[in-house]
């Protein structure tokens, strides 16, 4: 990484932060825009509003709410005027900053400035349509794989019916055969090109890939490896370093969503195996440990077959992030929601490679909950109602002393964007 200071004529103070996966450029610390190796515009930070870029070039802004935290946040997706001007306003600063100082660029900044020069408005929207030929629509990620590579080895879920879950009722489940799937890597490979260096970690998509039979995963997790170099198991700090440094583009790891109904027939056995191949955590939808309220929210699973998934994941070797999801069933299910939730996560053996997310409930337009709850005379939980359920959740749980214990999390699946 390399850091370069200067003022400029007008003296406007600025860093200029060059590294291998990213370029970020600072004017007085209220103005920044970042860039990936290739040059793509990642985010901005300009007039006290952040800004994330999604691959198909949707923008997100985000400002402060009154109270400073997660869910009083501002947020919309910019209009594309609007993402013309901001795109724009970030590629002329790039271009304009040599001019505006007194000694030349060194080098490595020089090239730069270069790479994000051969990128414009223009250029960022014709990309769109190549990625939405590679993939489907994106929907979510856990908020720890925003910037994960991501390879659909599935399309959508095989379940769809969770009625609070409106991600993927717009698509019939399809899983890729091993020849779709090798296709879709090398196109993932050609489409991200230098920007590649930006992401570290593998994500396989969509909902609950894992379903596929073993010997598919197998092949589709050997390919995997064969195109992308994955981080081995167990290395040391200073080999770890030394293994990132002897290569530019690497991975830590894949990750997946799993669900606890469809993955029955799969063993300690089965993860072990794509623990060998570099799966290293999967995420569980548990939304909550309460049988009843599974039942309301018409999610299948018991709260048993996770605890079982989840034994025999990390017997397998493979971490878990488990997602519960705040407010669901209202004021009705607000005890035992509480109640049975703290009771099963305490029974998973969580440790530090494990996460927790708190989801809050979130109507999708597509959402069938709206209508359920109405119809069960259901009683919303305020935000302060929500906070107050986190908050009983997290003094219920027993976990070793940190820093053993694992963490936890918020989990807004309104700021997603890939
Ligand atoms: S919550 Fe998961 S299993 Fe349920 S419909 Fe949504 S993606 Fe499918």
């Amino acid at each position: 990484m390399s850091i370069l200071k200067r003022v400029t004529r007008d003296g406007q103070r600025i860093i200029f932060n060059a590294r291998n996966e990213s370029s970020a450029l600072m004017q007085n610390e209220n103005e920044s825009y970042t860039f990936d190796a290739a040059g793509r515009l990642v985010g901005v930070f300009y007039d006290e509003k952040n800004y994330r870029r999604s691959l198909d070039n949707q923008i997100l802004e985000k400002a402060r709410g009154a109270a400073h935290t997660l869910r009083s946040r501002q947020r919309r997706m910019l209009t594309t005027d609007e993402i013309q001007a901001l795109e724009t306003r970030a590629y002329e600063f790039a271009r304009a900053l040599p001019a505006r100082l007194a000694e030349p660029l060194p080098p490595e900044f020089a090239d730069a400035l270069a790479r994000i020069g051969t990128y414009s408005f223009a250029r960022l929207q014709a990309e769109r349509a190549a990625f939405r030929k590679l993939y489907h629509p994106v929907s979510i990620l856990p908020p720890d794989q925003y910037l994960a590579l991501y390879l659909q080895a599935t399309e959508g879920c095989s379940y769809n019916e969770c009625a609070f879950c409106g991600l993927y009722r717009d698509r019939r489940f399809h899983a890729k055969t091993i020849a779709e799937f090798r296709k879709h890597l090398a196109g993932v490979r050609a489409f991200f090109g230098a920007g590649i260096t930006l992401r570290r970690s593998i994500f396989l998509g969509d909902a609950n890939a894992l379903i596929l039979p073993q010997p598919q995963l197998i092949e589709m997790f050997d390919a995997v490896n064969a195109e992308f170099e994955i981080m081995p198991r167990g290395l040391t700090s200073a080999a770890r370093r030394e293994w990132q440094a002897a290569r530019s583009v690497w991975f830590d790891g894949i990750y997946s969503f799993i669900d606890a109904f469809t993955t029955k027939r799969k063993t300690t056995q089965t993860f072990a195996a794509l623990a060998e191949r570099g799966l290293r955590r999967v995420y569980i939808g548990l939304e909550s440990g309460a049988a009843s309220l599974l039942k309301f929210l018409g999610k299948p699973s018991q709260p048993e077959d996770v605890r079982a998934l989840t034994t025999q994941l990390k017997k397998g070797g493979v971490a878990v992030g488990i997602i519960i999801l705040i407010g669901a069933g209202g004021k009705e299910y607000d005890a035992s929601h509480v109640r049975e939730t703290i009771r099963l996560v305490n029974a998973l053996s969580l440790s530090q490679d494990d996460l927790i997310y708190f989801s809050e409930l979130v109507d999708y337009p597509d959402s069938t909950y709206t209508a359920l709850a109405q119809n069960a005379g259901i009683h919303a939980l305020t935000p302060a109602d929500m906070e107050r359920q986190q908050q009983e959740m997290r003094a219920g749980f027993q976990f070793a002393a940190a820093p053993n214990a694992p963490k936890i999390s918020h989990y807004d699946v309104r700021e997603f964007l890939y």
